[in-house]
């Protein structure tokens, strides 16, 4: 049964897509089983994952509409990891989810059905706090919060906290934080050791060891269709999301693992 996983952050450039498209990857690299989910309508994981959005005629959009189901809109990738892809169709859906019941929900009702087919399913938010994001948090077990050291990361995550508590108290009660990893990562800036210094007092031991360095390399997979494990594979950014995702795999042990909303019901 597999455990799902939201990156988020409504902050947009922050390294969501990024640490999304590469931790699935090098996860999936360590023998796991992967989906990722393109949450966003800008589609840029379904590019980094070289899938062209104009492709995408069943993705996203259609399984949280109801059009179809999540098992026919799975694309299998040369990359170990499956894809439910979008495009910016999936832009509508917040409008369109509105009237439909359980609008909240759908996504994981969608999601349900292939659960038991992959050990991890993430899920790509876009940057916002609209319907579409709702959805991946109700769809959820824990979320993974990618923070770029600079001043007002500070502000977006006091926003993402108390966003989190309303869906714990509404809808998703057993929502976890997964953790927090750094990205564009630079020492040299003397902001950026406040930032993780203050992130940490707040986030405590969810801040993950590993930090993503700025790398020109993980900038440029994406336009090659290709994970950065698969891109550069021994360069500094995919020793540093094969890091993260040793780290994510160690924190998600078997005794760990079982999310607690099915641990629950055991
Ligand atoms: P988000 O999904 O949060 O909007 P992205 O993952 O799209 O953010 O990243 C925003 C921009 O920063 C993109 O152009 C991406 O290539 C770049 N970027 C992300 N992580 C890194 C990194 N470690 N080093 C260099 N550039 C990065
Ligand atoms: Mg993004």
């Amino acid at each position: 049964m597999a455990k799902i996983v939201a990156v988020a952050n409504q902050k947009g450039g922050v390294g969501k897509t990024t640490t999304a498209v590469n931790l699935s990857s090098c996860v999936a690299a360590l023998g796991k089983k992967v989906l990722i989910v393109d949450l966003d309508p800008q589609g840029n994981t379904t590019t980094g994952y070289g899938i062209s959005k104009r492709s995408v005629d069943i993705g996203t959009y259609e399984i949280l509409i109801g059009e179809a189901d999540a098992r026919q809109a799975v694309r299998k990738t040369e990359f170990r990891t499956d894809v439910i892809g979008s495009n910016t169709r999936l832009a509508g859906a917040s409008l369109e989810m509105i009237d439909l019941p359980g609008r909240e929900s759908r996504l994981r009702k969608a999601l349900a059905p292939i659960q038991k087919d992959y050990d991890f399913i993430f899920i790509d938010c876009p940057p916002s706090l609209d319907l579409l994001t709702l959805n991946g948090l109700c769809a959820c077990d824990s979320i993974l919060i990618p923070v770029q050291c600079e001043y007002y990361a500070l502000e977006g995550l006091s926003e993402l906290i108390s966003t989190l508590k309303t869906v714990r108290k509404k809808y998703n009660p057993y929502l976890d934080i997964e953790g927090v990893v750094f990205t564009m990562f630079s020492v040299r800036y003397n902001l950026t050791l406040q930032v993780v210094e203050q992130v940490k007092k707040y986030f405590g031991n969810k801040v993950y060891q590993t930090t993503i360095p700025r790398s020109i390399r993980i900038s440029e997979a994406p336009s090659y269709g290709q994970p950065i494990n698969f891109y550069e594979p021994k360069g500094k950014g995919s020793e540093a999301y094969m890091d993260l995702a040793i780290e994510f795999v160690k924190s998600n042990r078997p005794a760990e693992a079982a999310p607690k909303r099915r641990r629950g019901k055991a």
